[in-house]
């Protein structure tokens, strides 16, 4: 067997995952890590991450689950119609429907949230380019962590 080198940092690698990857797992830590800062500088990108991805999955899930509901409360009926037509959510808004939401519904958002934002940050990586600098300074946060 030859010996695989990473192609990052030169470091001999070994596990098949790394060799399939090209590099090490600190490198590949450094790299996610090097996206995501470079993801929270760009504000559009960034509010959609952290709050829009979660905020349109939540609300859909929220319509969707109370949409043959038929509410006695007038907070609840006129909340929920200005939630149809809601195109911006608030922290107070977002909290509302989580809590209406049972936890079974939650348990299950959280799933397709996380894989919402996996596939958005995977997606706008995708035509980014991080410089060597940028992965050594996100190597010694990872290090810092450990
Ligand atoms: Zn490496």
């Amino acid at each position: 067997m030859t010996q695989e080198y990473c192609n990052v940092c030169g470091h001999p690698i070994s596990s098949d995952e790394s060799i399939a990857r090209g590099y090490g797992s600190e490198c590949a830590a450094a790299i996610t890590k090097a996206y995501y800062e470079l993801l929270n500088k760009d504000n559009d990108a960034s509010l959609k991450y952290n709050w829009i991805i979660e905020v349109e999955l939540v609300k859909s899930l929220f319509l969707d689950t109370f949409k043959t509901t038929k509410f006695r409360s007038e907070f609840k009926k006129s909340f929920y119609s200005s939630m149809q037509n809601a195109e911006r959510v608030s922290r107070k808004q977002m909290d509302i429907m989580i809590k209406e939401l049972d936890y079974k519904h939650l348990s299950v958002s959280r799933e397709v949230i996380y894989n919402a934002r996996q596939a958005f940050f995977e997606e706008w990586c995708s035509d980014k380019k991080i410089t060597r600098a940028a992965i050594e300074i996100a190597r010694r946060e990872v290090r810092k962590n450990k």
